[in-house]
């Protein structure tokens, strides 16, 4: 990269809603150059999630997590499909464990409808027992549309359409300020040792954790259009025996999460989790993703409500990824935020806020919507 560099558009951060941008804008016929502040791409969250090809069960109707749920997930099945990526279409059980829960499933299937998600299948006890036989259940719903995804694979085949409709990416490059000056965006970018320059006419902000960080660096953004993000560890714990389940299994979510569930990684081997852990701090540098050695304790006692014969011997401490909340604990769920040009009045300018869970499902109908946004600009 030059000091003088100029491209059409430029996309900060490579996880999987940045590669989806850049590759979206590439097949469009724009010149586009992704930044990515990590050595390698996809570091962070898109490495550091379930990868759960999820159905749009519960989001609120309107939300665009719902429209981008549902979208996203019929786009990212027919492009596993098209480019080899490693995926299963293996069903998650939604399974209730007491009478209250039982009535809570027909809420659950009427919320899914409303999303357009119409596939949900009533199942007895003897039918969840005849599937999963070490579930202790009362009832509950199969979703046959949630699936799992290798999301590594995922990213590569992203890069891979980008760069081969002419993208290209710079790693190690991290964004330092970004001013508007006569239609075009001067960025500043760190790259290695040295500091660049360059100046594009789309900039499309997708740093995942650090998109408000970034959106403060852009001049003349009025700070309502960069909301502060709060951050939400979530750990795992994995299975250490070989798993006895062939499905996903989520309990009835519990309010504030979806309880402590089990996924199946394309490998075979289970994890429990994600829970909710606020962290006090914003600060990249602070951050740490260590999984605390009480985590199995915790766990243990939540996951025998529906399988009776875990005990805390059988996880141990497993990874853990973060989720960018900007609804803080007051709004845990939020929605998305995409901003573009309406919203904050910046010709040529998207951000990308509070892109936690489903966003690796919904990265391929986020990027057509971001690039609907840039349309004319
Ligand atoms: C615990 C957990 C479980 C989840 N499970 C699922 C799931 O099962 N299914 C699902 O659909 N979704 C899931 N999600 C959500 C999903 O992982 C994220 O929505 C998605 O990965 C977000 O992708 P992203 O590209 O926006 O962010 P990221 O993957 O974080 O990418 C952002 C990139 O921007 C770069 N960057 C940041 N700042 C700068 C800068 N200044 N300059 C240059 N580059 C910068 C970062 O280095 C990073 O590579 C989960 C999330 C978590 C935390």
């Amino acid at each position: 990269m030059s000091a003088d560099f100029s491209t059409e558009a430029v996309v900060i951060g490579a996880g999987a809603v940045g590669l989806g941008v850049a590759r979206a804008l590439a097949q469009a016929g724009r010149d586009v150059l992704i930044l990515e502040k990590n050595a390698r791409t996809g570091e962070e969250t898109s490495a550091r999630n379930s990868e759960v090809i999820h159905a749009g069960i519960y989001y609120p109707k309107g939300s665009l997590k719902a429209e981008l749920c549902v979208e996203g997930r019929n786009r990212l099945y027919a492009f596993c499909e098209s480019h080899g990526v490693p995926h299963r279409r293996l069903g998650k059980l939604i399974v209730a464990t007491n009478a209250d829960q039982n009535q809570d499933l027909a809420t659950i299937r009427q919320k899914a409808a409303d999303n357009g998600v119409t596939d949900l299948e009533p199942l007895s006890k003897a039918q969840i027992v005849a599937l999963e036989p070490e579930l202790t259940v009362t009832g509950g719903l199969l979703s046959p549309s949630t699936g799992i995804i290798d999301s590594h694979a995922y990213m590569q085949a992203l890069l891979g359409d980008a760069e081969a409709a002419g993208a290209s990416l710079v790693r190690n490059a991290e964004i330092l300020s970004a001013t508007l000056q006569d239609g075009r965006y001067r960025l500043t970018v760190r790259n290695g040792g040295e500091t660049m320059a360059l100046q594009t006419s789309l900039l499309v902000n997708c740093a995942g954790l650090w998109a408000s960080r970034v959106a403060r660096l852009i001049e003349p953004l009025d700070a309502a259009f960069a909301p502060a993000t709060f951050l939400a560890k979530g750990n795992y714990a994995t299975l250490n025996t070989r798993s006895p389940f062939r499905h996903l299994v989520y309990p009835v979510p519990e309010a504030g999460g979806l309880g402590i569930h089990l996924t199946l990684d394309m490998g075979g081997a289970a994890r429990f989790g994600p829970d909710v852990e606020w962290l006090e701090t914003d600060d990249p540098a602070r951050i740490d993703y260590a999984v605390s050695k009480t985590v199995p304790a915790h766990f243990a006692p939540r996951i025998a409500a529906y399988w009776p014969k875990v005990t805390e011997a059988m996880l141990a401490p497993g990874y853990s990824g973060i989720r960018p909340k900007i609804g803080g604990r007051a709004n845990p769920n939020a929605d998305f935020r995409i901003d573009g040009p309406d919203a904050h009045g910046l010709n040529g300018l998207v951000n990308l806020f509070g892109i936690e869970s489903p966003g690796l499902t919904a990265s391929l109908a986020i990027a057509e919507k971001v690039k609907g946004m840039l349309r004319d600009a």
